[in-house]
């Protein structure tokens, strides 16, 4: 049978492996006789890891960036391979991580070819699809050539952000927010970042090394940025995660404030730490904020940070068990103090957004409510009736799940081959990631992993997640 992987980007690559090494062992039974790999933007490591600034680093250590099946230190050998030895614990800048992916692309496809396998690597975007009659799987790209194959695996990744204030039009309105910024360097602008999650730290990161006059704001709903790993991830005791996996297992359907509620009060009871993911301390000072979790990182001791990393898996078990009106409330309250908390930033960027907060050149404001075009500039619209007007705005309220932008998609949605799911991505199953047609039947070869996968596993993002799915899901 012939593969046809769509999307060449980190999880691309990591299917595009998984597959390899089932083909160079053979237990693939001889299966797989061909893969087709193909990426609109011409593999260049995707939304995360094409930038070009240093600024840009990686928000996991270096250590749990392996994509290699079972070799947890691949990457830090390969690292080491290259003269550029460095410790587990550090987050290396995202643009190496790009190379990397290139060498296990190239070394994957090596890998398929010595075993008599070919794949096929096109730079094309995929804007069609159509079943045979034999139900084959026939993709068109946008050269119009099509290609046939046995199984499809959908790794199509995420997009700009959403564009939430319709600000598209406006020319000082920058949507990628990893771009190198090309307006000028000039005393007096001032440069407005929607957000202050982790794609807001890279950009004020960035853009204080490369526009040293600008003055920049961040403007959001808390106001406040995210929380701080640990140097080193502590060892912590497993009964935070054993109870909140036992509160999760024994219903079968969860509601999210009830959720929520119980993650705060486990935490509480067996850790002692207090954490409240509905962010009602919005508005609180960023700056004294940053300074305490900065303390409590560099103290080495375990943070909500270190407690909602061993949950991940749980919650997406809960995720799972949820009825759309509870994820929509999940999303509505709650997601922002779950990311501050989950998605905290390496201790290096804490300390720099510091330092850039000290110095007078960067700020924050809370209750975001809108943001408008006036004569040319901005005018942010907060919850207390102030207003903060700016000459730029780099959207970084981090990337969209939305898919009904892509004429791929719209082309399947048409003949009722998937449903978009209101929470992000494509309808797919949570056990299989077989792809759903629009009657929730699922296609018994189109598979989806990663970003098209959003609504149904809530984390669908970060490369140790998506191995793990490569490898637990059976595509033969
Ligand atoms: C700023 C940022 C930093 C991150 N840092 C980390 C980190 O440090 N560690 C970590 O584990 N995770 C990190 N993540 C999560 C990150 O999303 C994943 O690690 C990884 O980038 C996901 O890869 P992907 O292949 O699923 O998506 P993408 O990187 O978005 O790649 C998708 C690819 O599919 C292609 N494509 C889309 N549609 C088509 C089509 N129709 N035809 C052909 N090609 C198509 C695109 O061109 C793209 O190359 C980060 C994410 C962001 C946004």
């Amino acid at each position: 049978m012939i593969i046809s992987i769509v999307g060449g980007g980190a999880t691309g690559i990591t299917i595009l492996r998984h597959l390899a090494e089932l083909v160079a062992s053979g237990r693939d039974n001889g299966a797989i006789s061909g893969i087709q790999l193909f990426d609109k933007s011409g593999f260049d490591g995707g939304v995360a890891y094409r930038t070009q600034s240093d600024r840009h680093l990686l928000n996991m250590k270096a250590s749990t960036m392996s994509i290699r099946p079972g070799d947890a230190d691949e990457f830090l050998r390969w690292l080491r391979a290259r003269g550029l030895s460095c410790h587990g614990n550090r987050h290396l800048p995202r643009m190496v991580y790009r190379d990397y992916l290139d060498a296990v692309r190239l070394a994957a496809i090596a890998q398929c070819r010595g075993a008599g396998v070919p794949v096929h690597v096109e730079h094309a975007e995929i804007v069609r699809m159509r079943f045979s009659p034999d139900r084959d799987v026939l993709l068109t790209t946008d050269l119009n050539i099509t290609h046939i194959s046995s199984v499809l695996i959908l790794c199509t990744g995420h997009n700009a952000p959403d564009d939430h204030y319709g600000l598209a039009a406006i020319p000082n309105y920058i949507r990628d927010p990893y771009a190198q910024f090309a307006f000028a360097d000039r005393d007096g602008v001032e440069v407005g970042i929607l957000g202050s999650g982790l794609s807001a730290v890279d950009t004020a990161a960035a853009l204080a090394k490369t526009h040293q006059s600008v003055r920049m704001t961040c403007f959001s709903r808390s106001g406040l940025f995210p929380t701080v790993q640990p140097v080193t991830l502590p060892a912590t005791a497993d009964d935070f995660r054993d109870a909140l996996h036992r509160y999760v297992a024994s219903r079968e359907r969860i509601e999210a404030d009830a959720f929520a509620a119980r993650l705060s009060g486990l935490l509480l009871e067996t850790t002692g730490i207090r954490c409240d993911l509905s962010c009602r301390n919005v508005g609180g000072d960023a700056l004294a904020d940053l300074e305490h979790n900065i303390g409590r990182a560099e103290s080495g001791e375990p943070s909500v940070y270190s407690y909602l990393v061993s949950v991940i898996d749980v919650m997406c078990d809960a995720w799972s068990r949820m009825r759309d009106v509870e994820k929509m409330r999940f999303m509505d309250v709650y997601n922002s103090g779950w990311l501050r908390n989950r998605s905290a930033m390496p201790l290096e960027n804490a300390i720099r957004i510091r330092d850039l907060m000290r110095s007078g050149r960067l700020s924050a404001r809370a209750r975001l409510r809108n943001v408008t075009g006036i004569g040319g500039r901005f005018r942010a619209i907060l919850g207390d009736g102030d207003r903060h007007d700016v000459d730029y705005v780099i959207d970084a309220t981090g990337p969209s799940y939305r898919l009904d932008s892509s004429p791929l998609y719209q082309d399947m949605q048409r003949q009722g081959l998937i449903a978009f799911d209101a929470l992000g991505g494509i309808r797919c199953g949570y056990d299989d990631s077989r792809v759903h047609d629009r009657h929730g039947t699922a296609h018994p070869n189109v598979y989806a992993v990663g970003g098209p996968t959003k609504g149904t596993h809530f984390y669908a993002a970060a490369v140790d997640i998506n191995l793990r799915r490569a490898q637990e899901h059976h595509y033969l």
